[in-house]
């Protein structure tokens, strides 16, 4: 919710438009330049269809401050947002982490947005932890404590995926490595973001590390 507004908004009425008079994190040094339009290969504008801007979130699971992610995530809508825009924040839909607060940040943040005649959507891929990939070795798989068994490459799978698929810009949340039994010199970023972070970036995609 933009942090000018004077009036309180009630939450339940979506259509309400609100003017927006200042950056709704003014308070916040602004990233520019944000938003660099399609700067990857993936993504062909098409005549007539809505633009669509997207942002891929990593993070640690143990990543703490949360109200930086949102203020991070808030710093990206530009003031005013782009009539018929669609601004997709894509992310794995790990239930702790930045990622937990993606999905929350757009629902709170979709009607104004909606409001303003643009779109903020957000875009889950949650990890196949049940199903192997047909490279997977044999034996691999690893047991939880209820005695099912998970295929412990899945996550950086959903991450190659994600990755894949293009995005105009990277944000990566990086807490350090707390991974019993890894042996690379501590202290490093946990392996998961890390390893989307890079994988962005050499896929020509703009990244953006913040570290705890
Ligand atoms: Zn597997
Ligand atoms: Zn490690």
């Amino acid at each position: 919710m933009p942090s000018t507004s004077t009036a309180p908004v009630p939450h339940d009425y979506p259509f309400l438009a609100q003017p927006r008079t200042a950056h709704p994190s003014a308070d916040m040094p602004c990233a520019a330049p944000f938003w660099p339009r399609h700067t990857h290969p993936r993504v062909t504008p098409v005549k007539g269809a809505p633009v669509s801007y997207r942002v891929l979130i990593t993070g640690s699971r143990s990543w703490k401050d949360l109200g930086r992610v949102r203020d991070r995530l808030m710093d990206l809508l530009p003031d005013p947002v782009e009539p018929g825009a669609e601004y997709v924040f894509v992310h794995g839909k790990c239930g702790k982490g930045p990622d937990a607060v993606v999905d929350d940040w757009c629902e709170e943040n979709a009607w104004w947005v909606d409001n303003l005649g643009a779109a903020l959507i957000s875009e889950p891929h949650p990890a196949d932890w049940d199903h192997c990939a047909p490279d997977c070795r044999p034996g691999h798989r690893q047991r939880r404590r209820d005695g099912s068994t998970y295929c412990p490459g899945a996550g950086l799978r959903r991450d190659a995926h994600m990755v894949e698929l293009g995005a105009d810009l990277c944000l990566a949340f990086i807490a350090p490595c707390t991974l019993r039994g890894c042996r690379r010199r501590k202290p490093h970023g946990s392996h998961g973001a890390s390893y989307t972070a890079d994988l962005a970036e050499k896929a020509g995609i703009p990244v953006r590390r913040w570290y705890e």
